[in-house]
């Protein structure tokens, strides 16, 4: 990526780490402030609703005994004390009557002394119930009742008492409801009746209209709903005091991410210019891991495998380093680096081991310096080895040029090195393309060794992969084998070669040199004894 790309991307991610932050808290805040005064709306519906329903389950129960104990002399005085004791023991109604048309012909507060016209019915619900909703009594005049009637007998309540609630609270609107009709039986506040019809077939609901955060609520037991409307200001002021909470603690974790996103920039722009000097500093070195014939378990060669040590001690994988010395042009100078390194370390191997190889990782731009086959005879010579000595591993993306990858595999072909395809089975090249290159080896990469025996969808791959390389007559070399299980499976379906943690570990080269020389003790006792 250059150098501009990481600033513009890094601006782009602080931008979004600032902003995505504060966005969070604020969405959070309204979320939050919304859930709150909800919570607040449907608490004074509920309770109002409880209130309504105690008022009506109080009032079934004395006008139904009424009805049942007094229908044939409804104001005979033992009515009229039945009456009294159902007003005295009940904590919502105030009087209890009987009516005769719309005539209060006895009651509990003035017996038969007086009657009152209570004025026609506002309505009738289906279980002959009426309701006014508005009854004023000459003695009271500026108190309005709410009167309930059931065959003749009658109860009145005073019109406030459901809503009696949220005093402390005077611009909450409060309001129940007979869902037979669009004028509430009790209100406080501005109430709209469309608001009933919002709650659908569901038993509570809560939204925003207008103004009013409204919270509707349906009783399970009459057919009343309660309704109470919060100014939406409530709203606004937890929403702004839960942002005042969150905001700052978003704004605290966005400039974290900003300078976790800057300085990760930062290492990355300043990578290229480590790995630079790394390779002037002399800060790159190799190891080397066995490569080992499966039938014999002997050593047959090495793969060699840079290292980066940085001037704390820290040792970098070449997994991290070497796509950027790729990207940023610098890969030509670590391959010649590492035929340096291995000029200075591996000279005297050879020339005891003539047999043994060493295998070196190339990259696709190696195949265009002109100056690569030069470099390659140099090292040969620096080591006293000879071009069969040397393996050359690329990956299938690394021959992903065909006409680049023919001419080079068949140069160097010619001038006697071998070539190995590495990583295979994670690239796409096809049979094909495959078969018109001049290859020798072929290395199983270690994600298809490490499904082996397992429930992986890609456990049953290496088969295929093992025909393939029979297909094209090439060596095989199972990368990253790490049991002995795995070992013996390759070994069964005669895969030649094995490299992995079960033989060894990427090593120094003393020690390369200290087995090898064990090795052949062993053979030349075998040899005597023979
Ligand atoms: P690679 O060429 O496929 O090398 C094999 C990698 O598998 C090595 O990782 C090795 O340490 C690791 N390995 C071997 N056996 C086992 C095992 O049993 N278990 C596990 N978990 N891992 C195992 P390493 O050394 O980190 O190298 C990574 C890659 O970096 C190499 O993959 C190669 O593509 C690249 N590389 C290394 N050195 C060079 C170099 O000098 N030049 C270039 N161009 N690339 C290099
Ligand atoms: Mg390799
Ligand atoms: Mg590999």
């Amino acid at each position: 990526m250059s150098k501009t790309a990481v600033v513009v991307l890094s601006l782009l991610l602080a931008m979004a780490g600032i902003g995505a932050p504060i966005w969070f808290a604020i969405a959070q805040s309204e979320r939050q402030g919304f859930e709150a005064v909800s919570r607040q709306a449907l608490a004074y519906a509920r309770d109002i609703l409880l209130r309504s329903d105690e008022t009506g389950a109080q009032i079934a129960v004395g006008v139904d005994r009424l009805a049942r104990d007094h229908a044939a002399a409804p104001c005979s005085p033992a009515s009229i004390d039945a009456m009294r004791e159902i007003d005295v023991g009940s904590s919502y109604i105030q009087a209890v009557g009987y009516l005769r048309g719309d005539m209060l012909v006895c009651s509990s507060f003035a017996g038969q002394s007086s009657q009152f016209s209570l004025g026609p019915a506002d309505y009738r619900t289906a279980n002959a119930a009426s309701f006014r909703r508005n009854v004023r009594f000459p003695f009271a005049p500026q108190r309005s009742f709410i009167v309930i009637e059931r065959n003749g007998f009658a109860a009145v309540i005073h019109k406030d008492l459901p809503i009696d609630t949220a005093k402390s609270e005077p611009d909450v609107s409060l309001a129940v409801f007979s869902r037979q009709s669009t004028t509430p039986l009790s209100v406080r506040g501005h109430i709209e009746p469309a608001w009933l019809g919002r709650l659908g077939k569901a038993r509570e609901a809560a939204f925003v209209d207008g103004e009013h955060l409204v919270a509707v609520v349906r009783s399970e037991h009459y057919l009343t709903a309660a309704i109470a409307a919060v100014p939406l200001r409530y709203l606004r002021e937890r929403t702004s005091d839960v942002a005042r909470r969150l905001v700052p603690v978003g704004l605290a974790a966005g400039a974290l991410l900003t300078l976790a996103i800057l300085y990760l920039a930062r290492e990355q722009m300043a990578l290229p210019a480590a790995v630079r000097s790394a390779l002037r500093r002399e800060e790159l070195f190799l190891l080397y891991q066995p490569v080992v014939d499966l039938q014999s378990g002997r050593w047959v060669g090495v793969e060699a495998l840079l290292r980066w040590r940085r001037p704390n001690g820290e040792i970098v994988s070449p997994e991290l380093f070497i796509p950027i010395a790729e990207q940023h042009g610098m890969i030509v100078r670590i391959t010649e680096r590492v035929l340096e390194l291995l000029c200075k370390e591996a000279a005297g191997l050879l020339a005891a081991h003539p047999g043994f190889h060493i295998a070196i990782n190339v990259s696709p731009a190696d195949f265009h310096d002109p100056g690569f086959l030069d470099g390659l005879h140099a090292a040969l010579r620096g080591m006293g080895a000879a071009p069969g000595n040397l393996i050359l591993e690329v990956t299938e993306r690394g021959l992903m040029d065909p006409d680049v990858a023919r001419t080079t595999t068949g140069v160097l072909r010619r001038n006697g090195f071998a070539l190995a395809i590495d990583d295979f089975g994670t690239g796409y090249s096809s049979l094909a393309y495959l078969e018109s290159l001049e290859l020798d080896y072929l290395k199983i990469d270690r994600s298809f060794i490490e499904a082996i025996g397992t429930e992986a969808p890609t456990s049953q791959v290496v088969q295929h992969i093992i025909a393939i390389a029979r297909d094209l007559d090439l060596s095989m070399v199972a990368e990253g084998i790490e049991s002995e299980a795995q070992a013996e499976f390759l070994r069964a379906r005669g895969v030649q070669y094995g490299q992995g943690w079960l033989f060894g570990k990427p090593m120094p080269f003393a020690e390369v040199v200290a087995h090898m020389r064990g090795q052949a003790a062993v053979q030349a006792m075998a040899a005597n004894d023979a």
